[in-house]
């Protein structure tokens, strides 16, 4: 019997993908090795047309600067032995030579003993002088002479040829970027021009038939192309010229032509999507036929982004990122951007990092490498690391979020109070004037919105009201946002304090129940009857909840032990009930009245649910926080509310 061969040309990648994946540290070791060394490619350049651009080259300076000793002052040239004994009792009467050096005027007179000289701010020293003083401190004395009533020491407010820079000095490294700082270092020592790495030319891919471009209609079932954008910007950040040709349905010959044109005149490509062993991921298929070695490593041990292919194909890096936005801009940052760089002559990635305390256990796939995002806020005993994500298909955790964590590949879980280094997206913390943490609601963005436009920032962070009032207690925000119900004494929110918080009142959401308008099953029907009606109708499916949230407990007393159609299908947000609703997934739901109403669903409303807020009593006079409480009184935010289908309570 012969052994099964493993060609990367046929349908057994797929299994060759599980047999090798590689750690991060390998996948990057072979990747670098076969792109590296290798010789950059530079442009000389005029100094006005280098900005943004690395130098190639260690520029070395040829003249001194500044070229002669000069004068830092408007004053006199002096000897500073005649002004020793100078003083308040004892002024020096020293005669003026007849020449005034200003900028650009070379002396033509020596500063003998017993004169001094006039020169401007930037006048070249004359022969003999080794001080300036100030006119200042200077009075006139007579016809041709000065009167000094201070001492002065030799060297007094003169610059010394090549003590800015020296002739043989090294300007500026190789590999430094080029802003306005260095343009004006090296116009000062007189470099016209400069040899720049020239940008490598990054043409960028995605893949994918359920992509369409932001500013075109979405049709069903499509999304937008979300890595198209994320990975041009990120390219253009780290020193690339990034060339972005679109989205490209998963059709494995028309792919493979333009991969093929595009890698004849590029110096890195990139695609996103495909890379999976699905039946649309051609991708990787196409790379591993368009050039020597070819795939380098199919699956990392990365958590997001295991699927990440990497090839080199006749010398040229061909990479394919994990379709899920998160996990391509996770591999993008931590495999790609250190070669980009390296191929744009940047030098590595220098990001700024802290220490936070990690509040809730994060759980973690062991032999991944796993990179958690985290909001940062300020907690009663230091910085703190939220976690933020929302599994490696979300966009906003990137948005909400101060930076990333990483949890080593032999660790099962981060445990509660660890302290973890974040590595942060911006070169400084930035923690919030306001932290909310607790249940999100459209609503609060319109509370918020006037801090927003008095400068101060604000940091909601969505983990449900049982999550935030934990968070309350550990002091870790200013506001936990809750909406629970105690079924004992069919209250809201208050029965859920504990010492140290207090309740705001918030405002009020209708809960109802959602259906398709012109659904004749439930029209002019109350929510109890559209209920019973829908149960009795084996053809009506519903929508649930997740357990946990406020408005389960309304569902479940709806229902009481009926188990419908739909039970099972529990999504966490008001907006998913009204999606699936109104996208024929489901019949009816239940979700709050203005979310029904932006979704254009018919509403029987059902209860009233009371959404407070538990205000740390310690942090209640911080500014923000009366902020806070100062716009969720005010008239503006109640008539927004209103608008918007709440009540104000
Ligand atoms: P794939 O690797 O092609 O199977 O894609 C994995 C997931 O990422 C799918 O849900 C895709 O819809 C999604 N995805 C792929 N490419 C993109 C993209 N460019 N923008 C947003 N989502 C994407
Ligand atoms: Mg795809």
């Amino acid at each position: 019997m012969t052994e099964p061969k493993l060609s990367p040309n046929s349908a057994n990648v797929d299994q060759e993908q599980f047999l090798t994946i590689l750690s991060r540290e390998e996948a990057l070791a072979r990747f670098e090795a076969a792109l590296f060394p290798r010789d950059l490619t530079a442009d000389d350049l005029a100094l006005a047309d280098a900005m943004g651009l690395v130098l190639a080259n260690d520029v070395v300076a040829v003249v001194d600067v500044p070229p002669f000793d000069r004068s830092n002052v408007d004053g006199f040239a002096v000897r500073s032995a005649d002004l020793v004994a100078a003083g308040e009792a004892l002024p020096v009467r020293l005669l003026l030579n007849d020449e005034v050096i200003a900028c650009g005027t070379a002396p033509q007179l020596p500063v003998k003993q017993g004169t001094a000289t006039p020169i401007a701010t930037g006048g070249p020293i004359p022969r003999g002088a080794d001080a300036v003083v100030m006119v200042e401190h200077t009075q006139p004395a007579g016809s041709g002479a000065i009167e000094i009533r201070r001492a002065t020491s030799p060297g007094q407010f003169v610059s010394y040829a090549g003590s800015d820079i020296a002739c043989g000095e090294v300007l500026l490294r190789s590999g430094t970027l080029i802003g306005s700082r260095e343009i004006g270092m090296l116009a000062a020592s007189g470099v016209a021009r400069v040899s720049v790495v020239k940008k490598p030319r990054v043409t960028i891919i995605s893949t994918g038939d359920e992509l369409v471009q932001p500013g075109q209609a979405l049709r069903p079932a499509a999304i937008f192309d979300t890595n198209g954008a994320i990975v041009t910007a990120a390219v253009s950040e780290n020193g690339g010229e990034a060339h972005f040709l679109g989205a490209f349905p998963d059709d494995e010959d028309k792919l493979e032509h333009v991969m093929r044109e595009a890698l004849a005149t590029s110096d890195m490509l990139i695609l996103s999507g495909g890379t999976s062993k699905g039946e649309g991921d051609v991708s990787h298929r196409i790379v591993a036929r368009l050039g020597e070695p070819g795939i380098i490593a199919h699956g990392v041990a990365l958590k997001p982004g295991k699927p990440l292919c990497l090839a080199v194909c006749d010398g040229t890096p061909v990479v394919i990122l994990p379709g899920f936005p998160t996990s391509a801009m996770f591999t993008f940052h931590d495999m790609i951007v250190p070669v980009l760089r390296r191929l744009a002559g940047l030098p590595p990635r220098n990001d700024a990092r802290v220490t936070a305390k990690v509040p809730v256990r994060i759980a973690s796939e062991l032999g991944r490498t796993e990179f958690v995002m985290v909001a940062l806020v300020e907690g009663d005993g230091g910085l703190i690391a939220y976690p933020t994500g929302k599994g490696s298909g979300a966009i906003t955790s990137f948005a909400q979020a101060d930076g990333f964590l990483k949890i080593d590949a032999l660790a099962e879980q981060m445990p509660a109070g660890t302290q973890a280094e974040v590595t942060l997206f911006t070169p400084h913390v930035r923690v919030p004037d306001l932290v909310i943490v607790g249940s999100h609601c459209t609503g609060l963005d319109l509370v918020t919105e006037p801090l927003a436009r008095a400068g101060l920032s604000v940091r909601s962070i969505s983990v449900g009201s049982l999550g935030g009032l934990s968070a309350a207690r550990r002091g870790e925000c200013d506001l936990a946002p809750i909406h629970l119900l105690d079924e004992k004494t069919d209250t809201y929110n208050t029965p859920f304090l504990v010492e140290g918080l207090e309740l705001v009142p918030g405002y009020r959401r209708m809960q109802g129940i959602v259906f398709r308008a012109g659904d004749k099953r439930f029209e002019s029907l109350n929510a109890e009857d559209a209920v019973r009606a829908a149960l009795k109708d084996p053809s009506c499916l519903m929508v649930n909840r997740n357990q946990g949230a406020g408005t389960r407990i309304l569902i479940d007393r709806l229902l009481g032990e009926a188990r419908p159609d739909g039970y099972w299908n529990q999504p966490r947000s008001h907006n998913a009930v009204a999606a699936a609703v109104a996208q024929n997934r489901a019949d009816w739901g239940m979700t709050i009245a203005p979310v029904a109403h932006a979704a254009g669903l018919g509403f029987m409303p059902f209860a009233e649910e009371h959404y407070d807020f538990a205000l740390v009593t310690a942090r209640k006079q911080r500014p923000a926080v009366r902020a806070f409480l100062d716009a969720l009184a005010s008239a503006e935010v109640q008539k927004a509310l209103e608008r918007a289908g709440f009540r104000p309570a």
